[in-house]
């Protein structure tokens, strides 16, 4: 079939989390982060594999992530860690799903929507401790927990905060984001809120801050196979779940001088073979890839020549004289003792491997093998 392929290992995934679980012990509760369709790996299939490993607890972004994940029969608690509207506390109840909390107004709302239904609504409070993007800043939370204890039908079952730079190799921002945190943990426990998760590590504070765990961790990356940063001080042996495979469509001989792709970039210095490749910036391949990118066709590299367009790319692949067309290429991912990884391709569109999983993988059809449920 012409086109693109993606595959998902959910026995790398298995992998991942396992590592996890061994970093952080039992008593830890791990919640896998599985919002953006899973950075792109499938949210609901790489749900399920998590919940056969026994993950305690699910984040996504928002409702429309959530109710699926209900609907494909998860029940698993799920977090949504970019909290809700007014007109979505319905659906929280009736899908049971956990919001974070942020917002005095969502707050009265909630209290308001549960007391109506004589029930109550857990909520996870969302305290920002430097990052400046989410959360009541840490100044405020004293304030934000009189309010929360004064109003009825909320139970407060987690407070989190999120770290700006616990990937880089100086942690001292990390060091001071974990004191506001802490102080702000006793401030809630001194107005009474009694919460059952304190959580604040992703990935990059599992691998290096093991005293920033408490009693819940939100991997994300991790799981998937890639490393927060290339700064860790202590690095963890992780597999990387997605490939995203094609196959020649057509192979060429082309003279010395050629002009390859739109606006003639790339001129070949040579008589060379080029092999043409069904994939492009549809597929998430990044344009800037363009005369830059390599990929991998009986186990050796191929230099991506000419710009990348909508569907296409062009290889240079007269160093390998054995390539047929219908030869499988891998443009993220393994073939024989070669490897191009996500941060491979990242470095080179100047950008992280979790946006590379997103462009490639982000609401595609994808081929999920080693699945351990039934
Ligand atoms: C995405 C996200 C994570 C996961 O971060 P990683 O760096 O991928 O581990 C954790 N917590 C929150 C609130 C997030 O939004």
């Amino acid at each position: 079939m012409v086109g693109s392929t993606i595959e998902i290992d959910l026995a790398a995934l298995r992998h991942n989390f396992s590592q996890v679980r061994k970093l952080v012990g039992q008593t830890t509760a791990i919640l896998g982060v599985v919002k953006s369709d899973a950075y792109g790996h499938g949210m609901v299939s790489v749900a399920r594999e998590l919940e056969t490993q026994g993950v305690e607890y699910l984040g996504v972004s928002t409702c429309r992530e959530g109710v699926p994940l209900r609907q494909a029969g998860l029940t698993t608690p799920i977090l949504l860690l970019l909290g809700i509207e007014e007109d979505e506390i319905t659906d929280v109840t009736k899908h049971d799903l956990t919001p974070v909390l942020f917002r005095g107004d969502i707050a009265e709302a909630i209290s308001s929507a549960a007391l109506a239904a004589s029930t109550q609504i857990p909520v996870h409070v969302k305290i920002d401790t430097g990052m400046g993007r989410l959360g009541v800043p840490y100044v405020e939370a004293e304030k934000f927990f009189e309010l929360i204890k004064s109003l009825k039908g909320i139970r407060v079952e987690g407070l989190l905060s999120h770290f700006a730079s616990a990937d880089e190799h100086d942690k001292s921002f990390s060091t001071q984001q974990l004191k506001r945190f802490r102080r702000v943990l006793n401030q809630a426990k001194s107005a009474g809120l009694n919460f059952r998760y304190a959580h604040i590590a992703n990935s990059a504070g599992i691998i290096d801050l093991p005293d920033s765990y408490h009693q819940l961790v939100r991997p994300g990356i991790m799981l998937y196979g890639g490393p927060p940063s290339q700064e860790l001080h202590h690095p963890v042996p992780l597999k990387p779940v997605m490939t995203l495979k094609t196959r020649v469509l057509q192979l060429k001989e082309v003279d010395a001088g050629s002009p390859l792709g739109y606006g003639c970039t790339y001129l070949t210095s040579r008589l060379s073979r080029i092999a043409t490749l069904p994939v492009g910036y549809d597929d998430g391949y990044d344009r800037l890839l363009s005369n830059k990118g390599e990929v991998l066709i009986r186990n050796r590299r191929a230099p991506v020549v000419g710009r990348v367009s909508m569907c296409l790319i062009t290889v240079d692949v007269t160093e390998i004289p054995e390539v047929l067309p219908e030869d499988e290429v891998v443009l993220l991912g393994r073939q024989g003792d070669e490897e191009i990884t996500a941060d491979e391709i990242a470095a080179k569109t100047d950008t992280i491997n979790y946006e590379i999983f997103c462009n490639f993988g982000g609401n595609r059809k994808k081929h999920f093998l080693n699945s351990s449920a039934p």
